[in-house]
Formats: structure tokens, C-alpha cells, sequence
């Protein structure tokens, strides 16, 4: 079932979970995604980055589509990191059912005025439409998920809009070092941003960086942030749902911490990628294997195994009952 990440994360939220955001770029990685959770009865977020859209093509985004509707688990397919408004644009009309908009490099004002286009743009689009009467033509058939139903229409639903405050450390894999200066994100301008934008999801600095830490350094979270920021939400009455980026190798102790007190959604890319293709470079030393499904299927399995892993930390196995 494909639903949008607003509705897929105040579940998490209220339940405390998060539900992980598994960077894809290829079908292999796609579908081995969903078929691992499915296997953990987990919700699960696609995440496409501008650059990985480049890579696969749009018209990728209506297999990605036809796979999620048919599967018995919630599916968000996900813009990661959209740079500007164009980036949105473009997955809106291919059928992302949320965007991003990261613009947290930019002074605190104009980050406000990008995200509000965006999240008006967004709010406008329609993607799909969640169909609750059994009556209706278009879910007959299919019974048991008639709640969940979503087909395409032309109102009443829009797309959710993730923007993020603070910015995130990053890392020079290739020097071996991390650049933490890490601009935390405060509690009271989260407040602010989420007031002035309308946003649906908020990506928060609390002491992550993306990409994969070098040998010895141990990243820490900043647990008390998270709380504080999330209180200031609700106590403002917002509903909006928090967001880490930069999940990979950070200890598995404190993202579950931090998945049980108030990020709903963490993104993963690297660990996974690492498993995929550091299975293929084993796998392509037997020089003699050539077909796709010889050398991507082992490949595959690693990756599962870090997915699955990740599913059962940030406490999302499970959990698709939930939802229907
Ligand atoms: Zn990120």
C-alpha cells in the first residue's frame, strides 16, 4: 500500500518507532528492500536522491509505484535531498509521494521561503487518494485493504514535504576525517521553522553526519536535544515528525534511543551500499559469472541481512499491522 510519510510516521511516532529510509538506486536493491520487509510485516520508506533519480530515470518511479500498491506492507517512495524547486517538480509529476527540500545551508530566512514554496506546491499536487468506501469501483477486489486502498486522483491528496534545520556533519571518506561542525538544531527555532513553512517532516541536527565515520571515531547523539525539540513541538501543538539523517554507523544504542524518543524516520544509504557491493567485489572474482541474477542475488542477501538489522533496532518489525 503507498501512503504518504505523514500518515506513516505519526504512527511511528505515537507508537515509538522509526521507520527506516533505505536509499535505493537500482531494481535489485529496490525490490530486495521491499521483500525484506514484507518478510518483518515492516512499513518502509524507498529514498531516491536527485543524483540516484538521474541514475535510474523517472519512468522507474511508476515500477516503484506498481510493486508498493501490491504489497500488504505501508510504502513511502521518497525524494531524499531535493536541491531545488526543479528537483521537486520532477518527482511530484514522476509520483514520489513525498519530497524533500533541503535548504539548511541557507540562512535561516530563506530556508523559510524555499520550503514554503515547496510545501505550496506540494500540498497541491495530487498523487493519490485514499479510498475508504468498498463500494467504490476502483478497490473492489481487494477486501481486506480497502482502508488502505490508494489509487490515482485528481484531489484531495498531496504529497508531504520533509525540510531540515540544523545541519548535518559530513565526512572525507577518502581523507579519513570528519567535519563536525555540527550547527544543532534549537528546540525554539524548530518551533518557528515548522510554524512559517507548514512542513510535514523535519530533519534535525543532533549530532550525525552522513556518509561512513572512519575507524575510531565514535559519533554521540544528542539525546536531550531530540527530547526537547520534540516537546517543543507538541506542546506548540504541531503534529510534525522528526527526522536523522545520516543513520550509518552511528552505535545501534543510541539510534534506538533516539527512535524511542521522537525521530520517526532515520535514513540509511551507505550501510546498505557497502554490504551490496562489497559482496559483489567477492562475488566478481569468479570471472566466469556474467548473468545479473548470478552475481546480483548474493549481493542482494547481504544487503537484507543490514536492512533486517536496522528494521528490528529502530523497532519497525512488526509493525505494518498498524496500519491497516
Ligand atoms: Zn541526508
Amino acid at each position: 500500500m503507498l501512503v504518504n510519510m505523514k500518515e506513516l510516521l505519526l504512527t511511528a511516532d505515537k507508537n515509538g518507532f522509526a521507520v527506516p529510509a533505505f536509499n535505493i538506486s537500482n531494481y535489485a536493491m529496490f525490490n530486495g528492500i521491499m521483500e525484506i520487509s514484507e518478510k518483518l510485516n515492516a512499513p518502509v520508506i524507498l529514498e531516491i536522491h536527485p543524483n540516484e533519480l538521474k541514475h535510474i530515470g523517472t519512468d522507474f518511479i511508476a515500477g516503484m509505484r506498481s510493486r508498493a500498491a501490491h504489497s500488504p506492507v505501508p510504502v513511502v517512495i521518497h525524494l531524499d535531498h531535493g536541491q531545488s524547486f526543479a528537483n521537486v517538480m520532477t518527482a511530484i509529476r514522476a509520483g514520489f509521494t513525498s519530497v524533500m527540500i533541503d535548504a539548511s545551508s541557507k540562512p535561516f530566512e530563506e530556508n523559510i521561503a524555499i520550503c514554503q514554496k515547496v510545501v505550496e506546491a506540494a500540498h497541491g499536487a495530487v498523487n493519490y487518494i485514499k479510498i475508504e468506501d468498498p463500494e467504490d469501483p476502483r478497490v473492489q477486489g481487494d477486501p481486506d485493504r480497502v482502508k488502505w486502498h490508494y489509487a490515482p486522483a485528481c484531489y484531495d491528496a498531496d504529497v508531504s514535504v520533509e525540510g531540515e534545520l540544523g545541519t548535518i556533519g559530513s565526512i572525507n571518506e577518502a581523507a579519513g576525517q570528519v567535519d563536525d561542525r555540527i550547527v544543532y538544531t534549537e528546540p525554539e527555532d524548530a518551533v518557528k521553522f515548522v510554524e512559517a513553512t507548514g512542513i510535514d517532516t523535519l530533519a534535525i541536527a543532533i549530532g550525525t553526519s552522513h556518509g561512513l565515520y572512519p575507524k575510531g571515531y565514535v559519533p554521540h547523539l544528542q539525546i536531550d536535544r531530540l527530547k526537547a525539540i520534540h516537546k517543543a513541538l507538541r506542546d506548540a501543538g504541531y503534529d510534525t515528525c522528526l527526522v536523522l539523517h545520516g543513520g550509518s554507523g552511528n552505535p545501534d544504542d543510541e539510534i534506538a534511543e533516539a527512535a524511542r524518543n521522537g525521530i520517526a524516520k532515520i535514513n540509511i544509504s551507505s550501510d546498505i551500499k557497502v554490504a551490496y557491493y562489497n559482496k559483489m567485489r567477492e562475488v566478481l572474482k569468479d570471472l566466469g559469472k556474467r548473468e545479473p541474477h548470478a552475481i546480483e542475488n548474493e549481493c542482494i542477501v547481504a544487503m537484507q541481512e543490514v536492512a533486517a538489522h536496522k528494521i528490528r533496532l529502530f523497532g519497525a518489525d512488526g509493525k505494518a499491522g498498524l496500519y491497516r
